[in-house]
């Protein structure tokens, strides 16, 4: 933990030192009850990813509602998760540093732990590791769905890897992961359709070669927020791996039409500056709020956009309407991109009626490895 703690339960939000990531905690467990009711009327499980949250203790309110376990991307977050008690994780990557498979082998001892492979070296490193460690990890074949990054081509050579994993004594095959990421935000829903009766196809096919013979995949992984009601309804997927619903980001309201989630992350920031009227510049640049996918929507204040952020500031420009910004009061921002912008806070701050109720940290905050 680098920060301070920006809040203590009870204050008012006018008190959060800022800049503060903040949780609007209402608008949260709507996100959550609404993802787990769309899947579970689908049939499909939840398994969410935890690159967004990096928390064991937001992983805890999702397997609440239902969640099979979490994705992550990152050795070091599986390791974060399971030491905060998450039973079930599955790195949605490539893992094939020999001392990252020791630890993930290590930590299969205290949980369920699976991974993906997209080659023969990635397969053969895990069955290495797994020889080493004594036991056998699990892994999932990852083809290539139409993102053009990670990924086997989905036809003969996923199943070829798939058969190279069944036939290891140190591995066990589990299943196929097709997550289409390119397709999340595509604008147009015609586009992101397209997408992903075409991903559903692919992996349609692969699941049937492998059974064919005699392979099953236990796990079919997927899906985003902008795209998971489609996964879920094609009857191939089994397992969604939406992250960025449970806080929607300025990103994913630009999708047409928008995830039905609600904005429930936000960066508090504090007006420092009124160099002159029309103009008001808060305490929070990038090192703040990620600006990979645009700039911060300013939260209902209408005539308030933020034109950029730098190092540590953020510029507000004001039209003749909108409600003057005067030197010490607050806004909230809406981050353009949800996932970078936790990483960049030690702490949630949860508010309900307009109160701190909780602190969380950010728990896997950092974890490249
Ligand atoms: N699955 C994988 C493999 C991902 O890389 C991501 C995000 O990039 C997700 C799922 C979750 O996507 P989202 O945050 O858009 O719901
Ligand atoms: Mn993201």
């Amino acid at each position: 933990m680098h920060q301070d703690r920006p809040a203590e339960p009870g204050m008012p939000l006018d008190e959060i030192d800022t800049p503060a990531l903040v949780i609007d905690l209402d608008a949260f467990e709507r996100n959550l009850d609404r993802m787990a009711r769309i899947a579970a009327a689908a049939g499909v499980a939840v398994r969410p990813h935890a690159k967004t949250h990096k928390s064991p203790v937001i992983a805890r309110l999702q397997a609440a509602r239902g969640a099979v376990g979490q994705c992550v991307q990152k050795v070091g977050e599986a390791e974060v998760l399971a030491w905060g008690g998450v039973a079930d994780i599955l790195v949605s990557n490539e893992v094939v540093g020999p001392r990252k498979l020791a630890r993930l082998a290590a930590l299969s001892r205290v949980c369920t732990v699976a991974l993906c492979a997209d080659g023969e070296t990635g397969v053969d490193r895990a069955a290495a590791a797994a020889e080493d460690a004594g036991l056998r990890l699990t892994l999932l074949v990852e083809i290539d769905v139409g993102a053009g990054r990670c990924g086997v081509r989905p036809g003969p050579e996923a199943v070829a890897l798939a058969r190279r994993i069944a036939g290891s004594r140190h591995l066990r095959f589990g299943g196929l992961q097709a997550y289409h990421g390119r397709a999340q935000h595509l604008r147009s829903p015609e586009e992101r359709d397209a997408a992903i009766a075409a991903a559903a196809a692919m992996t349609g096919e692969v699941v049937g070669d492998l059974r064919d013979i005699g392979l099953a995949c236990a796990i079919v992984g997927g899906a985003g927020t902008g795209t998971f009601a489609r996964e879920a309804a094609s009857g191939v997927y089994t397992e969604l791996q939406v992250g960025s619903y449970a806080f929607m980001d300025a990103d994913y309201a630009r999708n047409r039409p928008a995830p039905d989630f609600e904005h429930a992350l936000f960066v508090l920031a504090g007006v420092m500056s009124v160099p002159r009227p029309g103009l008001a510049i808060v305490d929070c640049g990038h090192k703040g709020i990620a600006v990979d996918s645009g700039p911060p929507l300013v939260w209902q204040r209408p005539g308030v956009t933020c034109l950029g952020c730098s190092d540590e500031h953020g510029t507000l420009e004001l039209t003749a309407e909108a409600q003057p910004l005067a030197v010490g009061q607050q806004v909230l921002l809406v981050p353009g991109h949800c996932d970078p912008t936790v990483d960049r806070h030690d702490w949630y701050v949860g508010v309900r009626h307009g109160r701190v109720e909780c602190l969380w940290p950010v728990a896997a905050r950092g974890a490249m490895a």
